[in-house]
């Protein structure tokens, strides 16, 4: 299947209520063949509103992240578990993730990326392992089949504490050693 004809499912989806309160499905953005894919948890209200993930200010955290580790922006492909917003900005339930974990799984074979960084706690602990600790785990690597995959901080939390951004930035840094890695 192709990342259109996913998205076209994700706009029509209401396998949960969320189908119902959003304004645009937030389906992913980037280079459709990239090797290194960032996922976070579910879109926030600009994301809602634009229909593009990660287009508020902790977007553009990420993106002064992957400028400053010499990760081009349009090279990688950014999405979130959930398409579409929880009211509020609450944590997304078990239950929508249950619904929605299918696209991601669809885009991730369309995409085919070699390394998977999940953005914050609720995405690490969802593909990595329910057991993960983001103040522990984060920036350590795993291997999963064809996918090295890791986890950082989610962008807003170091909008919330600046103490963390200096582990953002070191796992960025190796991230950044693993895609050249992969892209050689
Ligand atoms: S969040 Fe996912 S499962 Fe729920 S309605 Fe949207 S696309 Fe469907």
């Amino acid at each position: 299947m192709t990342l259109d004809e996913i998205k076209q499912k994700c706009d029509v989806c209401r396998a949960c209520p969320l189908g119902q309160t959003k304004t645009n499905t937030v389906f992913g953005t980037g280079n459709e063949r990239a090797a290194l894919m960032f996922v976070g948890e579910a879109p926030g209200q600009q994301e809602d509103e634009t229909g593009v993930p990660f287009v508020g200010a902790a977007g553009k955290l990420l993106d002064k992240y992957l400028l400053a580790v010499g990760i081009p922006r349009n090279d990688v492909y950014i999405c979130n578990i959930l398409k579409c917003r929880p009211p509020h900005n609450r944590d997304p339930k078990p239950e929508e993730e249950d619904a929605c974990i299918q696209y991601l799984r669809e885009q991730v074979r369309a995409v085919s990326p070699k390394v998977i960084v999940c953005l914050g706690r609720i995405a690490a602990m969802r593909l990595i392992s329910p057991e993960f600790k983001i103040t522990r785990d984060h920036g350590k690597w795993y291997e999963r089949g064809a996918f090295s995959m890791c986890a950082v901080y989610h962008p807003s939390a170091l909008l919330r504490d600046e103490s963390k951004k200096e582990d953002m930035l070191i796992d960025m840094m190796e991230i950044k050693k693993r895609y050249d890695e992969v892209v050689k």
